[in-house]
């Protein structure tokens, strides 16, 4: 079900894990012995599997935004960037971070409802014991934005919604409320910079964690609010009560769910290779979002 290439051989640095889009390396010798190299591929995954094909530059594009988040953020939560000098053949796409004792909860907020959020409402009025008005729909603006942890699933599998009180269980209390609050403030500040520029930030997912030393500070981890960890949608086009336009994979799971593609989402077989026309309207997406973003040209 997953297919996930081999990660390349880079020099002076050890394999350590891949994920569905991202491959993960332990750095030896150098100056940042120790520290982690995190490189951005340019897969794409749907519905949990990760395609045949890949989409030009994502990596790329997505390493650059999550870099320039990590700046505008950097006085209400440190970031685990180290440094973007990286090996030649990952130019661009990769960072060298600290390794953190990261904590196994994907902290997300939303201030808007839809996705898994939307399911749970649907099914109790509730997202992760947190009990909503009646009569949203997909795409509402919630009353203010709310904490949504989710447990971190094994490669493979979905992560799940778990309450607050579960949190607490699993990191103490008082560590709990930090990741809450650094959550709600980083989506407070992102929603903001975001909305200046026509775009609404639904809902984001940080993974944070502990620095190694005596302080055990709380820094911000992984990649950070690219569109493969957070909703983008063109504020302009916004229409409660249906599926927003997204600056994300919206093409491609469209493209995947019509006729056109011949995919049958039940047949548990991964979607067939995009044609280059998605592949390209995809990617145009992205750098899209990244200009709109940063201000950047790409
Ligand atoms: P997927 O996202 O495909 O479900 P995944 O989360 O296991 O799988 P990736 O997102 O590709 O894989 O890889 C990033 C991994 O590195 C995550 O497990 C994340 O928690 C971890 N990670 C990110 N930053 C750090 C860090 N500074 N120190 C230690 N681990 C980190
Ligand atoms: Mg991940």
């Amino acid at each position: 079900m997953l297919n996930i290439p081999e990660a390349p051989l880079l020099p002076g640095a050890t394999h350590l894990h891949s994920g569905k889009v991202r491959d993960l390396y332990e750095l030896q010798d150098g100056p940042h012995d120790g520290h982690l190299l995190m490189v951005a591929s340019d897969r794409i995954s749907i519905f949990d599997f990760v395609l045949a094909s890949t989409i030009p530059d994502k990596g790329e594009i997505l390493t650059r935004m999550s870099l320039w988040w990590f700046d505008q953020l950097a006085d209400l939560v440190p970031g685990h960037v180290v440094s973007t000098d990286v090996p030649a053949s990952v130019a661009g796409r990769a960072v060298v971070c600290e390794r953190l004792a990261m904590f196994p909860i994907e902290c997300v907020a939303r201030g808007y409802l839809t996705g898994s959020g939307l399911l749970d409402y649907a099914a109790t009025g509730e997202v992760c014991g947190i009990t909503l008005p009646g009569g949203l729909v997909d795409g509402s603006r919630l009353p203010e934005p709310i904490f949504t942890p989710a447990s971190k699933a094994d490669l493979g599998d979905h992560d799940e919604n778990v309450s607050y009180a579960a949190v607490e269980a699993t990191v103490g209390a008082e560590t709990a409320a930090t990741l809450r609050e650094l959550t709600l403030a980083v989506y407070a500040r992102a929603e903001g910079i975001a909305r200046e520029r026509g775009i609404i930030l639904a809902d984001t997912k940080l993974e944070l964690g502990r620095r190694l030393d005596a302080a055990g500070t709380v820094v911000l981890g992984d990649e950070v609010l690219t569109p493969d960890s957070s909703r983008f949608w063109p504020a302009d086009a916004w229409t409660p009560g249906r599926p927003q336009a997204s600056y994300d994979k919206q093409i491609v799971r469209g493209w995947a769910l019509s006729p056109e593609s011949g995919w049958d989402r039940a047949s548990g077989e991964a979607p067939p290779p995009l044609p280059p026309e998605v592949v390209e309207r995809t990617r145009s997406r992205y750098v899209e979002a990244y200009e709109l973003l940063t201000g950047e040209r790409w």
